[in-house]
C-alpha cells in the first residue's frame, strides 16, 4: 500500500540523530523523508539544548574573565546587560545552523515534512500537518524522537515562574533569587549563565555531590568556585514543595543541607534530567518494544526489534548527549543502504560547560572502584601548569586511569578551563589502545593545557623531570 507519500527510508524526528540519518541514507542513494513538527530542523541540541546554551555561556565567560582581569591590572566597568540583544544574538546562532541545515536536507532531496508523526502500522505513518493528515508509507524507518524535559510531579507547573531548561535559554529577564533543582550538567550550565548576569543561584541536588556521574575529586574545583559565588549549594537534600505567592514561589526543603525555613526565589529552574520519547509515538502499532522506562532498545546495528526499523539517539537509552546520536544516526543509515555498520565505541565522552568546565571519558573513578577494575592513576595538578598559571586558572588537574599491566589508558577526567577540547586526545588515545608511555612520547606543544595529559602520563611511568 502506498500512503499520500512513499519513502524508502522515513526518518522520524530532525534532532542531530535524525538529521545525520537522514543525510546519510540520501547520500548513499536513498530517497529519504524527515518528518519534523517543529518548524525549524536541528531537535533540542540547536533549538533549545547544547547551541543556545553555549552561546549563552560565551556571554558567561566574557562578564567573568573581565570581572577577573580586575585582580590582575585591568578594570572595567560593571558589565551592562541588554537582555534583548543577548537573547536575539542567541537566536541568529541557532538560526544560522538551522537554515543551514534546511539548505542541507534541499541539496541532498530529502523531503521534509512538518507534522506530529504516529506510526499507524509497521510500514505506514500518519502526520498531523498544518494541511490536515498525510499518511507516509516506507520501506525502513529510523526511529529519532529524542526526549524531553522530565518532572518532579506535584508542583505547580502552570505558574510561569517555575521554568525548565528550555524557558531558562528563552532569557526572558534575569531574576534576582534564582533556585535550581538538579546539579547535573544541564543544571549548573545554566546556573553559569544566570550567575554571570546577576542572579542570585541557589542549587539543591538530592545527591552527594554536583555532577553525578564525574568523579568527586573532579567536581571539586567547580564546587569551591561555584561555592563561593552562589547563594547556597544544598547536596542530600530535595524540594517537597514549591508554593505560588505573590511574592515569590515559596520552597520547602528536607534533608541534610536543608534550609530551616521555607525559602522564596522569584524563579526556580527544574532541571532533573530528561525522558525518552518512546511513549509519544504510538510505538506499538508498529510492534515495537518500548521499554518500562520509554527507551527503545536497539542492537548495535541500531535495528530495533522490528527488523526494518531503527532507532538512535535520546530515544534509544543514556548517555543522552547530541555526539553519541549522530554517530548512532550514521550507522543506522549505512545498515538500511546495505552496508554493514555497528555502533560499538569504547567510550562516549561527557562534558559539563561549566566554569571551570569538567570532562570524562572511559572508565571513572568511581566506575573502576564499583566494578572492581584494577587500576592505576596519575593526577596532574594545574598549579603546575606554565599555562594555566599564565592564565590564571590553576585549579584545574588532569588525571588518567590506566590498566597496571598493559600500562593502557582507561580512562581520563579533567577539570578546568577548555576541559571539553582537551578531553578529545583522551579518547583517540582509548580509541587507538595508547599506553602511557606512547602519550609521554608525543610532543604536546608548550605551553599549553594540552600538555597535562602529556605530563600525568610522564608521572604514571615515572619519567616526569620537571613541572612547569
Ligand atoms: P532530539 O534532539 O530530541 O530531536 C528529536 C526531534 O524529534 C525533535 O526535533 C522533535 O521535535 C522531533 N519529534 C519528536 N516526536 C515527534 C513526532 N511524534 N513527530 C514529529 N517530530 C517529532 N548534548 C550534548 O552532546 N552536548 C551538549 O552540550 C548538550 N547540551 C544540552 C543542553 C540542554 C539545555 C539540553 C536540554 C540538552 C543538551 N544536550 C547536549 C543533549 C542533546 O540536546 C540531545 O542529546 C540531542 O538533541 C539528542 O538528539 P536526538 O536526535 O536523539 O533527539
Amino acid at each position: 500500500v502506498k500512503g499520500d507519500i512513499h519513502a524508502e527510508v522515513v526518518v522520524l524526528g530532525a534532532g542531530p540523530g535524525g538529521y545525520t540519518a537522514a543525510f546519510r541514507a540520501a547520500d548513499l542513494g536513498k530517497q529519504v523523508v524527515l518528518i519534523e513538527k517543529h518548524a525549524s530542523l536541528g531537535g533540542v541540541c540547536l533549538n533549545v539544548g547544547c547551541i543556545p546554551s553555549k552561546a549563552l555561556l560565551h556571554v558567561a565567560k566574557v562578564i567573568n574573565e573581565a570581572e577577573e582581569v580586575s585582580h590582575h591590572g585591568v578594570t572595567f566597568a560593571k558589565p551592562k546587560i541588554d537582555i534583548d540583544q543577548i537573547r536575539s544574538w542567541k537566536e541568529s546562532v541557532i538560526g544560522k545552523l538551522t537554515g543551514g541545515l534546511a539548505g542541507l536536507a534541499k541539496q541532498r532531496k530529502v523531503q521534509v515534512v512538518r507534522g506530529v508523526a504516529k506510526f499507524t502500522s509497521p510500514n505506514s505513518l500518519e502526520v498531523e500537518t498544518a494541511e490536515g493528515k498525510k499518511v507516509v508509507t516506507f520501506d525502513h524507518a529510523i526511529v529519532a524522537a529524542g526526549s524531553s524535559v522530565a518532572r518532579i510531579p506535584g508542583f505547580p507547573y502552570d505558574d510561569p515562574r517555575i521554568i525548565d531548561s528550555t524557558g531558562a535559554l528563552a532569557l526572558q529577564d534575569v531574576p534576582k533569587r534564582m533556585l535550581v533543582i538538579g546539579g547535573g550538567i544541564i543544571g549548573l550550565e545554566m546556573a553559569t549563565v544566570y550567575d554571570a548576569l546577576g542572579a542570585k543561584i541557589s542549587v539543591v541536588e538530592l545527591m552527594d555531590q554536583l555532577m553525578p556521574g564525574a568523579d568527586k575529586d573532579m567536581v571539586k574545583p567547580l564546587h569551591t568556585r561555584i561555592g563561593k559565588r552562589y547563594e547556597a549549594i544544598m547536596l542530600k537534600t530535595k524540594v517537597t514543595k514549591i508554593e505560588a505567592t505573590k511574592v515569590g514561589l515559596k520552597v520547602t526543603f528536607e534533608g541534610e543541607q536543608a534550609p530551616a525555613e521555607a525559602q522564596v526565589y522569584d524563579k526556580v529552574l527544574m532541571a532533573v534530567g530528561r525522558r525518552p520519547n518512546g511513549r509519544e509515538i504510538n510505538a506499538e502499532a508498529a510492534g515495537l518494544v518500548v521499554n518500562e522506562r520509554g527507551f527503545i532498545p536497539v542492537d548495535k546495528q541500531m535495528r530495533t526489534n522490528v527488523p526494518h526499523i531503527f532507532a538512535i539517539g535520546d530515544i534509544v537509552g543514556d548517555p543522552m548527549l547530541a555526539h553519541k546520536a549522530v554517530h548512532e544516526g550514521k550507522v543506522a543509515a549505512e545498515n538500511i543502504a546495505g552496508h554493514k555498520a555497528f555502533f560499538e565505541p569504547l567510550t562516549i565522552p561527557s562534558v559539563a560547560y561549566t566554569d571551570p568546565e569538567i570532562a570524562w571519558m572511559g572508565l571513572t573513578e568511581t566506575q573502576a572502584k564499583a566494578q572492581g577494575v584494577e587500576y592505576e592513576k596519575a593526577s596532574f595538578p594545574w598549579a603546575a601548569s606554565g599555562r594555566a598559571l599564565s592564565i590564571a586558572r590553576e585549579e584545574g588537574s588532569t588525571k588518567v586511569l590506566l590498566d597496571p599491566k598493559s600500562r593502557r589508558i582507561l580512562g581520563m577526567g579533567i577539570v578546568g578551563v577548555n576541559a571539553g577540547e582537551l578531553i578529545a586526545e583522551g579518547v583517540l588515545a582509548l580509541e587507538m589502545g595508547a599506553d602511557m608511555e606512547d602519550i609521554g612520547l608525543t610532543i604536546h606543544p608548550h605551553p599549553t593545557l594540552s600538555e597535562t595529559l602529556c605530563f600525568a602520563a610522564e608521572m604514571a611511568e615515572g619519567t616526569i623531570t620537571d613541572l612547569l
